[in-house]
């Protein structure tokens, strides 16, 4: 099921089938929409889940709508609230996906949104099992480019950047392929549709710089961290569409995604075709962390007793 009990709307709870709006609001209204994708995961005590760098997804979301000037009218904390009120609304007790989400209010039929138009403010969740894709998917660089900070910036998560990805995936698929690469307008790698991507090459942890129109990724950043911290030289930079077919290990970077290896890229295959060992270390890495294994980083988890009731 793609949905939960409850939906969080401008300061209510509302049952999910309940939560309607105006048909006229999903044209123009919609172009503006700004919003996150958080994961909460199951902690291995099975008693709470685990809210993955909450705030800096909400930080994320603020920055996105500052630069598309939508005005969400609630604080960090009423959302950090809200999120957690849904979880329990939801008696959520396993790993979750929230996405919260902010579009100016009405039936506007302009592209413009004037200052001081309201903003509706929702979140939404549904439960998404996590688990290592150890076989990997395939990867094409799409003839499609990414979108440029100098007109549709990659920065900013809004819905209609994933138009951009869209065309991408679609072309991917239509010649047999999982995922596309899509290269920036200099024709140097950016990020896949709804993901980061990161190589390994000569034992360097290699990822395009936040520069080369990316989203800037809160996996990566982790990841980039937790690679660190375990003594792997890692290096944010341009990176070329033939360093694609020399790296050793390929792999994609996202909250929905986690770390998902690439073991073909345009047919070529990427190391021994299954995921590399930077990359089977990064995913354990990474999922003792967010399962609240590790016992580091743990301003970075916010927990939520399992099956609360509101
Ligand atoms: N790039 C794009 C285009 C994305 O949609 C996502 C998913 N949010 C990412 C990168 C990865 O970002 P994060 O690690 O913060 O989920």
């Amino acid at each position: 099921m793609n949905s939960s009990e409850w939906i969080w709307r401008s300061g209510r709870l509302q049952p999910w089938g309940e939560a309607t709006i105006h048909v006229n609001a999903v044209g123009h209204a919609s172009v503006a929409a700004v919003f996150e994708g958080i994961k909460a995961y199951l902690a291995e005590d099975g008693e709470n889940l685990l809210l993955f760098r909450l705030e800096d997804h909400l930080d994320r979301l603020y920055h996105s709508a500052r630069i598309c000037r939508v005005e969400i009218p609630y604080t960090r904390d009423e959302l950090a609230e809200a999120i957690l009120g849904l979880l329990k609304a939801n008696r959520a007790s396993a790993d979750t996906y929230i996405r919260p989400w902010a579009f100016p209010e009405g039936l506007i039929r302009e592209q413009m949104v004037p200052a001081g138009v309201r903003c509706e403010v929702v979140v939404d969740s549904w439960p998404f099992q996590s688990g290592f894709k150890r076989e990997g998917c395939r990867a094409a660089v799409s003839s499609w480019l990414r979108v440029t900070d100098a007109s549709t910036p990659p920065r900013v998560k809004a819905f209609s950047n994933y138009h951009n990805g869209r065309l991408a995936l679609m072309e991917a698929r239509e010649n047999g392929h999982d995922w596309p690469i899509l290269l920036n307008e200099q024709h140097k790698v950016s990020e896949g549709p709804g993901a980061c991507i990161a190589m390994v090459r000569d034992g360097v942890v290699v990822t395009p710089s936040l520069s080369s129109g990316v989203l800037e990724s809160i996996t990566r950043s982790t990841a980039l961290t937790l690679l660190a911290e375990e003594g792997y030289e890692v290096d944010e930079r341009p990176v070329d569409r033939t360093e694609l077919y020399l790296a050793d290990e390929l792999f994609f970077l996202g909250t929905a995604w986690e770390v998902l290896p690439i073991t073909t890229v345009d047919g070529l295959r990427v190391g021994n075709g299954t995921a590399g060992p930077v990359t089977e270390r990064l995913y354990e890495l990474y999922f003792s962390l967010v399962r609240g294994r590790a016992g580091r980083h743990l301003s970075w988890l916010t927990p939520v007793p399992v099956g609360a009731h509101v």
